[in-house]
């Protein structure tokens, strides 16, 4: 054979080859053509089902968005689509690289379907069930109701210990009707994990969301004892604080004496801030906050739900109804600071969804990780309490008054990572064996974690059972503090390119929507990472700022 030839057949394979790649490149785009209009429409009709669900709470609405959502799954049930998409994935001829990522991205999601479908529709309507009674609860106390504003608001300002006391106590009354609820969904979430071939469902979840189960738990634990020593050193304070306050002994403490019922909150930041904020409209500062990093939250206000009502879910949430223009908040403002944080964190996951670019295919028009956009959420909900924030938009003037907002911040976020630990080690445990004691293994993580002992009468009970995430939004807490570990990365990134210690300036707004929102889901969460902050996630900024 001549030189020549084997150039002509060694020419012919090659071209063959790249052929292939052109067909299968235009197979795939034909195949998502069909799929993602199917896929996008459904999407749509099951969020806004989801939205009247929310805002409502009927009956109705429950088993329209629980049908809704079980053929929205169904549409990643197909085990003949799955087994193409393996197909493509093998042959590796898809060459375009955002055709590639929308093949992990369905991949991922198809494989957490991949189940018997009877197993995932009676999931699905164990969490629509939940979601309801969550929705429908109200704490009870000698036969009067609180809505969860007014179990805030005990906690937050009544000074007898007893009363406290009780609406703490009558705010976990709702564990024991959920625990034995949730306990049979967690063995059905375990059930579906063991079926694709996982140990159980916290795995299958972390590896489905790419994250790496050993490294965030080292990460976790080299966290946990990097911030021990200030952690220790803040309860110290916290306790003589709170044993003054109430007068009573150090042992006596309860969680009761703290501003919420997970001890998930500073529970000695100033009260006096509630006075500035009283005839503050929220949402005006929201928009001028916003309005000067040139993002503009109108058409988000416009299509939300902002403000309490009977029935409607009593906590806060953003949902991005149809990937388009049509981003909603769900929230319950009253004139309490942890409002203003509830409105700046929602919008900021809103305006990320609101920034991808707007050639992404609908399938990427996704955070790559539910951290990244926590990252934000966080950061922008953070600046309720920055002292540079007061100033401006509650003309705080009393410096004194600053300088213990400013520590507050730093204990808040000390106490709230301490929380997040608790969380995440509990969901590991919660998944390898749903039989063990779990209000035993609660509490030993309050206390291992957050320093705050069982009280006394708690045996037996069913805690844990209360966290709506446990039940609702399963293996989703870690992501928070990874996402808390972003934004102070991202704030010190933020305050550099900026020369300026607001982050509410159009050079932030700018480098958030060209850096972090732009780009979608068309990388993994670690790429997104090192690019905008030149180095990979790490608590290093965190722990600066906070646990010195
Ligand atoms: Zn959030």
């Amino acid at each position: 054979m001549t030189k020549l030839n084997i150039f002509l057949i060694c020419f012919i394979i090659a071209l063959k080859g790249f052929c292939g790649e052109i067909n299968q490149n235009k197979e795939f785009q034909a195949f998502l053509d069909e799929y993602v209009f199917k896929l996008a429409d459904k999407s749509k009709s099951a969020n806004l089902a989801t939205w009247l669900l929310e805002t409502t709470g009927s009956k109705e609405a429950a088993s329209l968005s629980s049908s809704l959502n079980t053929e929205l799954n169904l549409l990643f049930n197909d085990e003949a689509t799955y087994k193409k998409l393996i197909a493509w994935q093998n042959a590796k001829s898809i060459t375009d690289p955002i055709l590639e990522r929308e093949l992990n991205v369905l991949i991922r999601s198809f494989k957490a379907n991949m189940a018997p479908k009877e197993l995932l529709e009676e999931i699905s309507k164990k969490e629509s069930e939940l979601s309801s009674l969550f929705n429908n609860f109200r704490v009870t106390v000698n036969g009067k109701k609180f809505t969860d504003n007014e179990v805030w608001d005990v906690l937050q300002n009544e000074s007898s210990v007893e009363k406290r006391k009780k609406v703490w106590e009558a705010s976990k009354e709702l564990g024991d009707v959920l625990a034995p609820k949730i306990i049979e969904l967690v063995k059905l979430r375990n059930k579906v994990a063991k079926f694709l071939g996982y140990a159980n469902f916290f795995d299958m979840q972390l590896e489905l969301s790419e994250v790496n189960k050993t490294d965030l738990l080292k990460l976790f634990n080299d966290t946990a004892e990097k911030s021990n020593d200030a952690y220790k050193k803040m309860m110290l304070g916290i306790d003589t604080t709170l044993s003054k306050k109430f007068n009573v002994k150090t042992d006596e403490i309860g969680p009761w004496l703290w501003k919420d019922p997970f001890c998930q909150e500073d529970p000695i930041a100033l009260q006096g801030m509630d006075n500035y904020i009283k005839n503050v409209d929220i949402l005006a500062v929201a928009k001028s906050y916003y309005n000067q990093m040139n993002l503009n939250p109108d058409a988000i206000i416009k299509n939300s739900d902002l403000f309490e009502r009977e029935g409607k879910n009593p906590h806060s949430f953003t949902i991005d109804i149809d990937r388009k223009l049509d981003v909603r908040t769900l929230c319950n403002i009253k004139p309490h600071i942890r409002w203003m944080n509830t409105v700046l964190h929602e919008f900021g996951h809103a305006f990320y969804e609101l920034g991808y670019k707007v050639q992404l295919p609908w399938l990427l028009r996704e955070p790559p990780h539910f951290l990244t956009t926590e990252a934000v959420a966080l950061l922008m909900g953070r600046q309720s309490i920055n002292p540079l924030f007061l100033k401006e938009f509650f003309n705080v003037k009393d410096e004194e008054f600053l300088k213990q907002m400013g520590l507050s911040l730093a204990r808040t976020e000390l106490i709230f990572s301490r929380y997040v630990l608790v969380m995440t080690e509990f969901e590991n445990e919660l998944y390898k064996n749903p039989d063990q004691d779990l209000n035993d293994l609660w509490w030993a993580l309050v206390k291992k974690y957050q320093m705050v002992n069982m009280p006394e009468n708690r045996k037996g009970k069913n805690d844990w059972a209360t966290k709506y995430h446990i039940a609702l939004a399963p293996v989703y807490y870690y992501s928070y503090l990874m996402g808390e570990f972003f934004a102070a990365g991202l704030e010190k990134k933020l305050i550099e390119i900026s020369h300026s210690p607001k982050i509410w300036n159009p050079k932030s707004g700018e480098f958030l929507n060209a850096k972090v929102f732009y780009p979608g889901d068309s990388n993994s969460w670690d790429k997104l990472v090192s690019d905008v902050l030149g180095e990979p996630l790490s608590s290093s900024a965190w722990l600066e700022e906070f646990a010195r």
